[in-house]
């Protein structure tokens, strides 16, 4: 479900700042410096997707950060245990308003990083998702660096770890459960990938298992009647499967993959399954999985005791073990959220439009603790995400910059 950004003359007062901020005429000469920097914010772009970074090995590109977050002269630049990167830009009060992209990608470390550059476009894996967002972290961080634009609130910048599959949002849990950033950061505006025409303001939360079902295995002929792991699953299937589930928070189930056994003539020993949950209501994920889990217990308990009429002298028995494999909390912002004001605003003053989604990003951890959050694009176009033809057009990055710049200065407050 998607919504048409509301009318700005909704939110008056923000929409008085944020056309005061760009007129400024410091932010006037950041949104021309962001013109003319395009070959710049491309360089970044393609060296840091030339650096390999799959889920848990991140440590390179996690330096290549740093150095640039030293170039640019942000303060307090600080690597983590986990290895998110950060950096200050400093203000007044003592919470920040946070700007963060994923530095991990979907690659593993010995695919090919042939990067290169046409014309406008940028090819290679990584160069979009999140090349693209790492290079708009910079480049607005390089600009408040030079500025000098006023503001209240200091910024954090965070190059995150673990956002991509199994990192399972590592990098952005440790950033919320570290008494030092927890409570400290007041809004949170992630970029992740390009473009300018979407706000992510509802966590698409998910819940995975992979689910084993283990017997004793035998000969279809002489051990007839032995309790079979692919019989018992199919069982629990068919409970579990229908499942009914509201349109209204959305709420999705699959089973994308299924094995089992080995041969046509061998009772299996063990049958497995991968299911993926997904809602934007943590109640409806908690509830499917106790469906799932009523319906396995249900389905083994059917299959032993169909075993145990067939074979009474030796009772034998399957059994499964359920293995969470993902879990991305879920949550969304309150109609009233600041933070999207802020945008809409923004969006308006730029001749911008977007939509509201829902999706499964960064932002769904603070989003999960109810906290302020947004994840936007940043700028240009991109396309292939995940793949080895990923692409991304520097046409309209400025659009993007602009967007976040203003977001972050409207959301940080004027110091006079
Ligand atoms: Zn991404």
């Amino acid at each position: 479900m998607t919504a048409q950004v509301a009318a700005s003359d909704l939110y008056p007062p923000v929409q008085q700042e944020v056309a005061r901020l760009g007129a400024l005429a410091e932010v006037r000469s950041v949104f021309e410096w962001f013109r003319t920097q395009e070959s710049r914010f491309a360089t970044w772009q393609m060296e840091v997707a030339r650096i390999a970074a799959p889920p848990f090995g991140e440590a390179a590109r996690g330096a290549w950060i740093a150095d640039r977050f030293r170039e640019i002269g942000l303060h307090e630049i600080q690597r983590d245990e986990v290895g998110n990167i950060f950096g200050v830009h400093p203000g007044y009060g003592s919470r920040y308003v946070a700007l963060s992209a994923h530095i991990d990608t979907v690659f593993p470390a010995t695919t090919p990083l042939n990067v290169r550059q046409q014309g406008s476009r940028l090819y290679g894996p990584g160069v979009s998702d999140n090349g693209a967002g790492i290079a708009a972290m910079l480049a607005v961080a390089s600009a408040l660096q030079d500025a000098r634009i006023p503001h209240a609130l200091p910024f954090v910048f965070i190059g995150n770890v673990g956002e991509e599959g199994e990192g399972d949002l590592r990098g952005m849990r440790h950033v919320f459960a570290t008494p030092r950033w927890n409570h400290a950061i007041a809004y949170s505006i992630v970029v992740d990938g390009a473009g300018s025409d979407t706000v992510v303001a509802e966590a698409l939360g998910s819940r995975r298992f992979e689910v084993i079902v283990r017997g004793p295995g035998g000969h279809s002929w002489s051990d007839f009647g032995a309790p079979n792991p692919i019989i018992a699953l199919c069982r629990a299937l068919d409970v579990f499967s229908q499942t009914p589930v509201p349109g209204s928070p959305k709420t999705t189930f699959n089973v994308g993959v299924i094995r089992g056994g080995t041969s046509v003539n061998s009772i299996p020993e063990s049958a497995s399954m991968r299911v993926d949950l997904r809602s934007t209501s943590m109640a409806q994920i908690d509830r499917l999985e106790r469906a799932l889990r009523s319906a396995l217990d249900r389905a083994m308990e059917a299959e032993n005791q169909a075993t145990a009429l067939h074979s009474p002298r030796k009772p034998q028995a399957v059994q499964c073990e359920v293995v969470e494999i993902g879990n991305r909390p879920a949550g969304e912002l309150t109609p009233d959220a600041r933070v999207l004001k802020v945008i809409r605003a923004v969006d308006a003053h730029l001749g911008n439009t977007a939509q509201v989604q829902r999706a499964s990003t960064d932002a769904n951890v603070p989003l999960s603790l109810g906290r302020e959050a947004i994840a936007i694009g940043g700028g240009g176009s991109g396309g292939g995400a995940h793949t080895l033809q990923e692409w991304f057009d520097c046409n309209g990055r400025d659009l993007g910059l602009k967007r976040i710049l203003l977001t972050m200065l409207a959301l940080a407050g004027i110091g006079e």
